[in-house]
């Protein structure tokens, strides 16, 4: 079992440095779709982005009979199924039972079954089907994750600004996750057994509540993951009902039993963008996933922010390289000094032009360079907290940049499925307009 390492931590500090595997912490998880890094290809992966682990969701490769899709059928490892890295790459995968960043569904989990999005639609599927594929297809640096029970339906009827992501839950069906997770994840610490498998702590439920599964099933684990109160999760219900959530709140993180305390902490909430990873590394998590560098490469934004930067007007965190009057003639590079693949080769009158002539490679350029502008990010983070500067820096940081995110008019080359956002946009409207309209 990969066992986590501390290589720095501070008594008056929950921030702290360590290494998983190969990762140094803090550090992201590069999110990927059906295996994939959105817009790259694996030798564009392995030749320009620097890759501490990538995310996948099994529901990604699911069809209407779980056990009877390609990759059941498959027979060698999920590295070598997605071809994102050659075998003898360690780079380690997240293998969960869902995306990163999942949609809701509109069926009810029950005690042997969770609910997924496929693309064949809503499925149910079984705890033990996951957990028996998921050790077949992982090698020796995929970390497995158990499934988590936590309610994720949409509420059928309209409220006001559109459908409710959330149904409302009660007392009894807090009371069932709690029971559904302990038995879930003893039988991925059993059926994974040669693997890590890394289990939840529940978000919301105090920790005295879970005392029993933490001695009994989480002290057996190689790491676990946290569902902070922004999760996409996490009802709200549950958030507002429940009374001093565990995971959002530093104090809390401070009081984890001193058996799961040295224990790798993953926060699968979405981060929005750096000023969340600041908050989360100050809250004492180690992993989180960078969906929001994906959002903002399918937005068309070239990142310009670093973790030292200091300047009297407030900075936004990148370019909107949509503005084509004002980089169409603009032969810089996306930032300064920024040593990417992209940067090296292009200018950002070229990109502005592919990406206004809906050229997927734009798409890819930018991926490359947001990618590693966070990478660098991270690793700034990681030199701030070595030097005990990471509270500075982080309040620095938090005063140059603006966390408010550009809207701009792209939505990467085509909006799919997997991009409509949570909160509240369950609507009926399409995602890509027709581009066949009438001629008047
Ligand atoms: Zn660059």
């Amino acid at each position: 079992m990969t066992k986590f390492r501390i290589i720095k931590s501070r008594a008056d500090s929950l921030v702290r440095l360590g290494a998983y595997s190969t990762i140094a912490t803090p550090n992201i998880i590069i999110p990927t779709s059906r295996g994939t890094i959105p817009h790259l290809t694996p030798e564009n992966v392995q030749k320009h982005v620097e890759t501490p682990a990538v995310f996948v969701g099994l529901e990604d490769f699911i069809e209407r009979v779980p056990m009877k899709s390609p990759i059941a059928q498959f027979g060698h490892s999920l590295r070598e199924y997605i071809s994102l890295l050659p075998s003898s790459h360690e780079i380690p995968i997240f293998l969960a039972p869902r995306r990163s960043c999942p949609i809701p569904t509109s069926q009810q989990n029950s005690d042997k079954t969770f609910s997924i999005v496929t693309t064949d639609g809503f499925r149910q599927f079984e705890v033990i089907e996951y957990l028996t594929l998921a050790s077949t297809l992982a090698d020796k640096d995929t970390v497995i994750l158990a499934p988590v029970d936590m309610p994720m339906l949409i509420s059928t009827t309209k409220s006001e600004g559109g459908y409710s992501p959330w149904k409302h839950i009660g007392g009894n069906r807090v009371r069932k996750m709690v029971v559904r997770n302990e038995m879930w994840s003893e039988a991925a610490l059993q059926i994974c057994a040669a693997r890590d498998v890394i289990v939840p702590i529940m978000p919301g439920i105090k920790l005295p509540d879970q005392e029993e599964f933490i001695n009994k099933v989480a002290v057996s684990s190689a790491g676990l993951t946290f569902y902070d109160i922004s999760s996409p999760f996490v009802p709200e219900s549950c958030a507002e009902k429940l009374t001093s959530p565990m995971t959002g709140s530093s104090a809390d993180i401070a009081s984890l039993p001193e058996s799961i305390s040295t224990f790798a902490r993953i926060n699968l909430a979405y981060h929005n963008g750096p000023h969340d990873v600041l908050e989360s590394i100050a809250k004492g998590y180690d992993l989180f996933c960078a969906d929001w560098v994906v959002t903002a490469t399918d937005a068309g934004i070239a990142f310009t922010f670093e973790l030292e930067q200091t300047s009297d007007e407030t900075l936004p965190l990148g370019i909107s390289l949509w503005e084509n009057v004002k980089y169409a003639t603009d032969l810089n590079s996306l930032s300064d000094d920024c040593e990417c693949h992209t940067c090296k080769n292009h200018h950002r009158a070229y990109i502005a032009h592919l990406l206004s002539a809906k050229e997927m490679l734009a798409w890819t350029l930018l991926q490359i360079h947001n990618l590693h502008v966070a990478s660098k990010f991270m690793a700034q983070i990681r030199s701030a907290i070595e030097q005990n500067q990471f509270d500075e820096a982080s309040r620095k940081f938090n005063k140059t940049y603006s966390a408010k995110t550009q809207a701009t008019p792209g939505g990467g080359p085509r909006v799919r499925g997997y991009q409509v956002r949570l909160a509240g946009l369950v609507t009926d409207k399409k995602l890509n307009e027709s581009p066949f309209r009438s001629l008047d």
